[in-house]
């Protein structure tokens, strides 16, 4: 968060600084969140998946106004006055494409929710402006603005093909998750059925092209042996753009503690999903708290370390999140919790937001290295009637 003060966020109820004189515990909790509140404001805070696009398609049918995301609502998770509140210096739009539509169809879906998250940066230019690199988020940023970026999720997005891949990079796509929740021809997805066991060949190929291009392969939604095969072909960091910690909740769609040991080495970032069914331990009271959002960032520090965990909200695509991150206003209620549970203050600058831009850092110095030696990659998959287009 860059401009906006503490008064802003006392005025609209985040923090309370009455009775901040007398009892010693609220005194202490009082420099607590005093402290916090600075920090969240000096930070770069990073949301690695927001799901209000897919919204927007399904409430508006496409159309950003229907919505009415510039003034505070009571539903939802996300608009345009909350995400102010929340301090969000850099959000990663999602363009989801459901599996359903895989073969046909798939990459006209992504092309519409590119085009929408490119309409709504422009219906709301004094909040959102459009990012590709990690000074674009650094510019908007000290401006007081969202930085916003886009990521597909879903790889059956790129029809098999590398051509179609490179041109979402064109578009502004900076992040592809490899799946969704259904295998694909080249990557099997968490919760289907294994079928190749972890990344084909041209699964390969496209992490070698997103190294190329400056794309982050991510790695929410996938088996853990295409998140294995991947970190070992990726020359840049990985994300898990939201994923949580499978130690603590032992659910598909979280990252198991042996390949956050491999997160060192390659220096991905696991971005934290907010979602209580990926949060709360089995058999412990739904829907959570914020501290159970930060047991997982304590853990996914433990085994890999401060500079590979952020934050992944999931905002908009979930459907129970836990007590006090009832939308995206509440993010600083965890940097109060980061700050309780004495992080530094180096230490929460990371979690919130500075491991990602580290590893959009490396990633975008990879693909420079990587596009003076290297050609496009030309690799494709028959679909669909291209088997025989060599006979046109
Ligand atoms: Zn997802």
């Amino acid at each position: 968060m860059a401009h906006s003060t503490i008064a802003t966020l006392v005025a609209f109820g985040l923090i309370s600084l009455v009775g901040f004189a007398t009892p010693i515990a609220a005194q202490e909790d009082g420099t607590v969140t005093e402290r916090a509140m600075s920090l969240h404001q000096q930070a770069i805070v990073v949301d690695g998946h927001n799901d209000l696009p897919w919204e927007i398609r399904k409430q508006g049918n496409l159309d950003i106004a229907r919505l009415e995301l510039g003034a505070r609502k009571t539903t939802g998770h996300t608009d345009m006055v909350r995400l102010g509140e929340g301090g969000v210096d850099a959000q990663f739009w999602a363009a989801y494409v459901p599996a359903r539509f895989m073969g046909a169809g798939a990459a006209v879906v992504a092309l519409e929710q590119i085009d929408l998250i490119h309409r709504l940066v422009a219906t709301f230019p004094e909040r959102l402006e459009m990012a590709y690199t990690t000074d674009d988020i650094m510019r908007i940023a000290s401006k007081g603005k969202t930085a916003s970026l886009i990521g597909v999720e879903g790889g059956h997005a790129i029809a098999n093909s590398l051509p179609t891949l490179r041109m979402f990079y064109d578009l502004g796509v900076r992040y592809l998750t490899l799946t969704h929740s259904s295998s694909l021809a080249w990557a099997d997805a968490a919760g289907d059925s294994a079928v190749l066991g972890g990344l084909s060949e041209f699964g390969h190929e496209v992490v070698r092209e997103m190294n190329r291009l400056g794309m982050l392969v991510d790695l929410s939604h996938v088996t853990p042996e295409v998140m294995r095969d991947a970190i070992e072909t990726s020359a840049a960091p990985v994300i898990f753009s939201h994923s949580s910690a499978r130690a603590v909740r032992d659910v598909e769609r979280n990252v198991p503690d042996d390949i956050l040991a491999m997160l060192p080495a390659n220096g991905g970032v696991v971005m934290i999903n907010f979602y209580s069914e990926f949060l709360v331990p089995e058999g412990e009271e739904r829907p959570g708290t914020v501290g159970t959002i930060a047991d997982h960032i304590d853990h996914v520090v433990a085994v890999a370390g401060i500079d590979h965990v952020g934050l992944g909200s999931d905002f908009d695509g979930i459907d129970e999140e836990p007590v006090g991150m009832e939308d995206v206003s509440m993010l600083p209620n965890l940097t109060i919790e980061l700050v309780r549970r004495d992080y530094t203050d180096e230490e929460v600058l990371k979690v919130l937001g500075s491991n990602l831009l580290r590893a959009m850092r490396q990633a975008e110095a990879v693909a420079v290295e990587l596009r003076a030696s290297g050609q496009p990659g030309l690799q494709r998959l028959p679909y669909f009637g291209r088997a025989d287009e060599g006979n046109e």
